[in-house]
């Protein structure tokens, strides 16, 4: 795949179906997803890059927890977070949010991957410290709380803005 093409075709597999779809090249992110071969199901945020691996792109159930994930790592790059602590994940979690409600998916789905990711690698990078990782019922609450203030301002017809202050 070269990102200089205008237009490429991606070949999948969806539902056991082959499924060809052509992607125009449209620069409007400079975090580039990159799909990593690896049997992990694993994400993780980098310089320029959001890295899925492909075992995660299959545990994935839906388009909405794809979102979740993108979200998370992409909000990572875009707040510039270089090395992992607790407090930076609670924010990617808050931000990432926001960031799949404004790409038009929904945001709960994040509320039943994340322990599903959990159970099943819990080595995976959106788990990967303990230290730097709030505990698992924190995360949670706070992920409930995010997904009703977007609730909240959906439902009021306000813009979908984080309330993130540096
Ligand atoms: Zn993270």
């Amino acid at each position: 795949m070269a990102l200089d093409k205008s237009s490429f075709e991606i070949e999948y597999l969806r539902g056991g179906s082959r499924q060809v779809t052509s992607v125009e090249h449209v620069p409007g992110c400079e975090h580039a997803p990159t799909l990593a071969l690896s049997d992990e199901v694993n994400a993780w945020a980098g310089r320029h890059r959001v890295v899925f691996t492909t075992a995660l792109m299959r545990f994935l159930r839906n388009d909405d927890e794809l979102a979740a994930v993108v979200g998370h790592e992409l909000a990572h790059n875009v707040l510039k977070h270089r090395w992992s602590q607790r407090r930076w994940e609670e924010e990617a979690d808050y931000v990432g949010s926001y960031f799949a409600a404004l790409g038009g998916y929904d945001p709960e789905h994040a509320i039943t991957l994340w322990p599903r990711m959990a159970r099943r690698n819990v080595d995976g990078a959106v788990f990967r410290s303990r230290q730097s990782h709030p505990t698992f019922p924190a995360r949670m609450i706070a992920l409930q709380e995010t997904i009703l203030e977007i609730r909240g301002k959906v439902e009021r017809g306000e813009s979908l803005a984080p309330e993130y202050q540096d």
